[in-house]
């Protein structure tokens, strides 16, 4: 699995992308992408609390997770807003974005479970991706390492490589939104 910091700018680009006729950033719309695109790691925190960090990245990162976080945020909208469609599209959408950056990182996991299980309940499967973009983040395997196994060069590169590849998008989107639609504000 990427970074949090992956995950945030996946989640920033994808708030860019989705609200890219709008050059004035709304920060809790903003805050919401971000959250969304890292929640389905909470399976971490989880895993640590019940002593069993093999829990990360089971059913957590799946499409039944995303469709179940969709109709939660519905139901929340739909008494709110009334509007359950917009709500679940958006927040399956995000959290499944979520799970498929991880596909996208699985071809270089170094530790179970192997990829992602990215149509659980339709296939229990775990689909790894073919070829190496982000790199894993090395962790310690059980609660007392968790923290200390995560500071190593390793984990610093990966983060390079999810900055070097987000960031450009992000400042070139950002750019464009203004140029096209900064005028307006
Ligand atoms: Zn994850």
């Amino acid at each position: 699995m990427p970074s949090p910091i992956g995950h945030i700018l996946s989640g920033i680009l994808l708030y860019q992308i989705f609200n890219r006729h709008d050059a004035r950033y709304d920060v809790r719309k903003l805050f919401v992408y971000v959250i969304i695109s890292v929640i389905p790691d909470i399976d971490l925190a989880i895993g640590f609390l019940i002593n069993d960090l093999k829990f990360h990245q089971g059913v957590f990162h799946s499409l039944g997770a995303a469709i179940f976080a969709g109709l939660i945020a519905g139901i929340v909208l739909i008494r709110k807003k009334g509007l359950f469609f917009n709500g679940f599209l958006l927040f399956s959408g995000l959290f499944y974005s979520h799970v498929i950056l991880d596909y996208l990182a699985s071809a270089s996991d170094t530790g179970y479970p192997f990829g992602v299980a990215l149509f659980w309940p339709f296939s229990n499967e775990y689909y790894v991706f073919p070829v190496t973009i982000f790199l894993d983040i090395l962790r310690g395997t059980s609660n007392e390492t968790l923290f200390s196994g995560m500071f190593n060069f390793h984990n610093l590169w990966a983060v390079m490589i999810e900055l070097v590849l987000f960031l450009p998008l992000i400042i070139l989107l950002h750019h464009f939104i203004f140029q096209k639609f900064g005028e307006r504000l």
